[in-house]
């Protein structure tokens, strides 16, 4: 082995470009943030050929001294922090300075800086880590700084970059996450000649939020704004409703710093847990604005993770705090303008929720009073109390599908399959947890053939699946005989649900995991309950849906983050029809 010897700066500040710099966003990021801690006010960023050809972003901060632009360069040279005990609160984007001295080193550098509104700036040039120019210039107060044919001298990282579609939408995303972390900043993206971006300065969070997610988000949205002890958190959860199949539009800004961390990630995919399931991602814009010192932004260089000093706390307060505004959209919530209050029709006082129940107990179960009263005008209906409940009395079923109803407001339309399954899932979960999950035994078992993996499956889980409300034998390598299942569910496709069950069970593993993703496995259990299209329901039994829809919590949306209900009031139908116009 060679002895040993101190890296030359030049290839330390390469391994470091490895590092920081891994793709033209990584870079545009970086001197985005350099712009920001200068204090600009509007920023200009410029991209050929997705970054790789040239990146530019002009800014019109403090810019720097001619003489410091050597420094500005050099590896370890920072203006922002002086001791190691800064560290502890750091209130700046950067701070390791690195990133200039690692983008020198791997690409071709320029920075154009003036301090004076006399525009007596200077240039600094650099290739590949040595100096090529070094001079006056001309530049308003601010900086710009220029990066040339990245990767021009390590053509093994070039090979990793992708299209230039890919790498445009990386740098794309850096600039909307700083532009909604930065809600005041002006920024511009320009693509080649285009301008892609235009995200103008001084019109405040809700306009840059509508600015870059669109007017639908904001009005399909809540506004969140939570405080606790030394933690404030704020923003924007869309409803259940307004969801995307990927998860990019999720945007967690920690001290104004966009994260991806895994711990708050966490806790806001549980809150939405119950409310919306299946490859669906929710939308959210959300700030967590902590005491600095109470997180460490010193865990990775390019500071998309950052550690909390009270992680659990902070996990329970983002969980808590979401968890509150997402399950409050029962259906008498979300129907505010009427004055038609929850729990105040006769029937639907029993509370809490009652023990199995398939759609046809649920219609045994009403009380004589209500059923049979869907046939009549409103008027006729009003119970004791002199009130219509929020989902009005049903009128018909239109193709076997919806149920319309009437309500004070107007009319009702409800996905009955979504309602059914909502109200299924709320009462299986609730049964679950109360470890009384009712069985029923089946008249006749069901035999089926599975996979050998899933037949053990089958004897290793007994408890976990009797917890489920399943009593399940193995009947031969690869067959297994049902006898229970559970009461709520006797009515469904046994056996769909019971192989869906295993196939599940069979990713999932262990026991552990199986508890942790209960709610889950209950909610696909419950869709294969749910009564399907073209089934025709008497009006006491749809009136019986809405009832329980009423007492069931999150019954404005389906498992699968669907709407169960819409209301389309009087007044909307007059404008349709130009009524008193
Ligand atoms: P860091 O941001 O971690 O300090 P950098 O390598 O990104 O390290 O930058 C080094 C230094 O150069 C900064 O501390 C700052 O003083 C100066 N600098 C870089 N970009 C700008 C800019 N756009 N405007 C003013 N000063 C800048
Ligand atoms: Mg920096």
């Amino acid at each position: 082995m060679a002895r040993i010897r101190k890296l030359s700066d030049f290839v330390a500040n390469q391994i470091a470009a490895g590092e920081v710099v891994e793709r033209p966003a990584s870079i545009v990021k970086e001197l985005i943030e350099n712009s920001l801690d200068a204090g600009a006010h509007l920023i200009k960023i410029s991209v050929d050929q997705g970054g790789v050809k040239r990146i530019a972003v002009q800014d019109d901060g403090v810019g720097i001294p001619a003489d410091d632009l050597r420094l500005a360069v050099s590896r370890f040279a920072t203006s922002k922090i002086t001791r190691a005990e800064d560290l502890d609160g750091v209130h700046t984007m950067g701070f390791r300075g690195e990133a200039l001295a690692s983008v020198a080193s791997v690409a071709r550098l320029a920075i154009t800086s003036s301090v004076s509104a006399r525009g007596a700036g200077a240039i600094l040039a650099i290739e590949g880590g040595t100096e090529t120019r070094f001079a006056p210039a001309a530049h308003p107060v601010g900086t710009t700084v220029s990066v040339e044919d990245l990767f021009f001298n390590t053509p093994a990282r070039r090979k990793f970059l992708k299209s230039e579609r890919t790498e445009f939408g990386h740098v794309n995303d850096v600039v909307r996450r700083l532009g909604l972390a930065y809600g005041d900043v002006g920024f511009e993206l320009i693509r080649g000649d285009r301008n892609v971006e235009r995200l103008p300065a001084k019109r405040g969070f809700t306009m840059r939020v509508e600015n870059l997610l669109g007017p639908d988000f904001l009005t399909q949205s809540k506004p969140v704004d939570a405080k606790t002890d030394g933690m404030h958190l704020h923003g924007w959860v869309g409803l259940p409703t307004y969801t995307r199949s990927q998860s990019r539009h999720q945007y967690f800004f920690v001290n104004g710093r966009s994260v991806k961390d895994l711990l708050v990630g966490h806790a806001v995919r549980q809150a939405y847990r119950d409310v919306m399931f299946h490859g669906r991602y929710p939308v959210f814009v959300l700030y967590l604005d902590l005491d600095p010192e109470n997180i460490d932004v010193n865990v990775h260089p390019t500071k998309h993770e950052i550690r909390f000093r009270e992680s659990r706390r902070v996990h329970d307060f983002v969980f808590g705090s979401l968890n509150r505004l997402l399950s409050d959209s029962r259906p008498g919530k979300d129907l505010a303008p009427t004055s038609v209050t929850l729990h105040k029709s006769g029937y639907s006082t029993r509370g809490g929720y009652q023990n199995p129940m398939s759609l046809s107990q649920l219609v045994a179960d009403i009380k004589p009073a209500v059923v049979g009263l869907g046939t009549h005008g409103v008027s006729a209906q009003n119970n004791q109390s002199g009130e219509i409940p929020p989902l009005g009395y049903a009128l018909a079923q239109l193709h076997g599908i919806y149920v319309l109803s009437q309500n004070a407001e107007g009319l009702v339309v409800v996905d009955m399959h979504a309602a059914h399954e909502r109200i299924t899932y709320e009462k299986l979960k609730a049964d679950h947890s109360a470890q009384a999950l009712a069985r029923q035994r089946l008249l006749v078992p069901v035999a089926c053939d599975v996979t050998p993996v899933e037949a053990d499956l089958v004897e290793e889980q007994a408890q976990a699946l009797s917890d489920f409300g399943l009593i399940i034998e193995r009947s031969g390598v690869n067959s297994i005989v049902i006898r229970e299942v559970p009461a709520l569910l006797a009515d469904s496709d046994i056996e769909n649900m019971v192989l869906d069950l295993l196939g599940e069970l069979s990713e999932v593993g262990t026991s552990d995991v199986i508890k942790a993703k209960a709610e889950e496995l209950l909610a696909n259990m419950a869709c294969h309950a749910s009564v399907r299209a073209n089934r025709r329901l008497s009006i006491p039994e749809m009136n019986a849906l809405l009832r329980e829809m009423e007492i069931t919590p999150n019954a404005g949306q389906c498992n699968h983050g669907r709407p169960t209900f819409m209301v389309q009031s009087l007044s909307e139908f007059d404008q349709l029809f130009l009524r008193g116009q």
